[in-house]
């Protein structure tokens, strides 16, 4: 057995935070009021900006007070930013702008010294090679999913990284990186239950797992499935995630383990909207070298997603990406003028058309590598049609429906998503798309 793997981490950011950590009073932010910071940080979703500017819009913190403007540089410190209690910051609806500058690690106690993965296992009694002997299908089968000892072992470690690495965002809130290297390494942003939140200009990089969770009944060789996103909206309404950059960074699932021959996957989504969250906009961000990238809607026998989970993606980049670009559950989504950069990796499928599932993919431009046939970019996973037009592939118009439907002949699509969407505020040739959004989407570029 290999030994537990501890969280990789880049030496020269770690040592820069560490500095400044130093350098500040470590749980206090600083206030900068009005006049510090470039006045970006105030912006709000632009009227008719796609799903994120319907009914009230979304401002996020652009009416906060000099009291709640603050540069964070520490984990301690965005904590601090967005409330003081993590654990209740998630209801905390005073206006806030938080800007971040440079790297925050958030595998970090609130001195700003390192934790790693056995640092939340430690007291537990998990260690990987117990929870491999216990749950190898030799011994555990695979018609259960794991529980005892050692599964419990594995839960209390798992929520002992949670309360340090998934920082709970509340209403009015808006997190925006300073300058062109601000980000978040190793964590979760996750906004539940509130409305009106903007994230821009941030890098979000490897919010791994220490601690993946072996399912042998999740299809018939079973998986490894990990819990954090780098953005989770859950019954959040009203976000604009903006001009920011997702990745796995120095942490690919390709230099991952097989345990029980299957992928060890630290992983989980980039930025996923879920549980009748309503009114989104994601616009200008990279998403890159990632396998499950956004998941619009998680439970096929949701009660509350229906009618909600509507969602405009635009002028995105997806690189070198798996799956779920997105992959739609009942939301009206509209996907246009995107570039589909597909890489010579692990690919199954661009776009997902769920159960009940409204898309609208028109305007995107795909670029596939010699050997993925354009039948791939979507996958039916039990959806009826979609919308699809005006999409180039490799430069020249593609018929994706047709292309799959020609493909998979016992699953076809529909042609029509049924609705139309009016929230379109800058439609850019779709021959452009590869130069305007290389050029200007992702963080740093705002
Ligand atoms: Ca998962
Ligand atoms: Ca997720």
């Amino acid at each position: 057995m290999r030994p537990h793997r501890r969280l990789r981490a880049a030496a020269l950011p770690v040592l820069c935070s560490l500095a400044l950590a130093g350098a500040v009073a470590p749980a206090a932010a600083t206030p900068v009021g009005d006049h510090r910071p470039t006045p970006f940080g105030r912006a709000a979703l632009p009227t008719s900006d796609g799903w994120g500017s319907a009914t009230t819009g979304t401002t996020g913190g652009s009416a906060a007070d000099a009291a709640h403007t603050t540069v964070v540089r520490t984990r301690a410190e965005l904590v601090a930013a967005l409330g003081g209690d993590n654990a209740a910051n998630g209801s905390n609806a005073t206006p806030k702008l938080v800007y971040v500058a440079g790297t925050i690690d958030l595998n970090t106690d609130d001195s700003g010294h390192a934790l790693g993965c056995d640092d939340y296992a430690a007291g537990t009694g998990y260690t990987l090679d117990a929870y491999l002997a216990a749950y190898d299908p030799a011994v555990w089968g695979r018609t259960a999913e794991p529980t005892g000892e050692l599964e419990t072992a594995r839960v209390a470690a798992q929520k002992a990284q949670a309360r340090q690495i998934q920082i709970a965002v509340g209403s009015n809130t808006t997190l925006v990186g300073l300058g062109r290297n601000a980000r978040l390494l190793g964590g979760n942003l996750l906004v539940k239950k509130a409305d009106n939140v903007i994230v821009r200009n941030l890098t979000l990089e490897d919010a791994a797992d220490c601690f993946p969770q072996w399912d042998p009944t999740d299809t018939a060789v079973g998986n490894w499935n990990s819990e954090y996103d780098s953005i989770t909206l859950y019954t959040a309404t009203h976000v604009w995630v903006d001009h920011s950059t997702f990745t796995d960074g120095a942490n690919q699932d390709a230099d991952q383990p097989l345990y029980f021959d299957r992928p060890y996957q630290v992983h989980d989504g980039q930025l996923d909207i879920t549980n009748a969250s309503d009114y989104v906009t994601a616009s200008w961000n990279v998403f890159k070298d990632h396998d499950k990238t956004n998941l619009v809607g998680s439970s096929n026998s949701s009660t509350t997603d229906p009618g909600h989970l509507r969602v405009t993606f635009h002028h995105n980049l997806w690189q070198n990406t798996g799956q779920r670009a997105p992959r739609v559950r009942f939301g009206q989504v509209d996907v246009y003028n995107n570039v589909y950069a597909v890489g010579t990796g692990a690919y199954e499928y661009s776009i997902g058309v769920g159960k009940g599932s409204q898309i609208v993919a028109e305007h995107n431009y795909v670029r596939l590598p010699s050997g993925v046939p354009a039948s791939k970019v979507l996958y039916n996973w039990g959806g009826t049609g979609l919308t699809a037009a005006d999409n180039l592939v490799n430069g020249r118009p593609g018929d994706l429906i047709g292309a799959f439907n020609t493909a998979n002949p016992a699953t076809p699509l529909g042609t029509s998503a049924g609705w139309t969407p009016t929230l379109r505020r800058e439609v850019t040739p779709t021959v452009a798309l590869p130069w305007v959004v290389g050029a200007r989407a992702g963080a740093g570029r705002l």
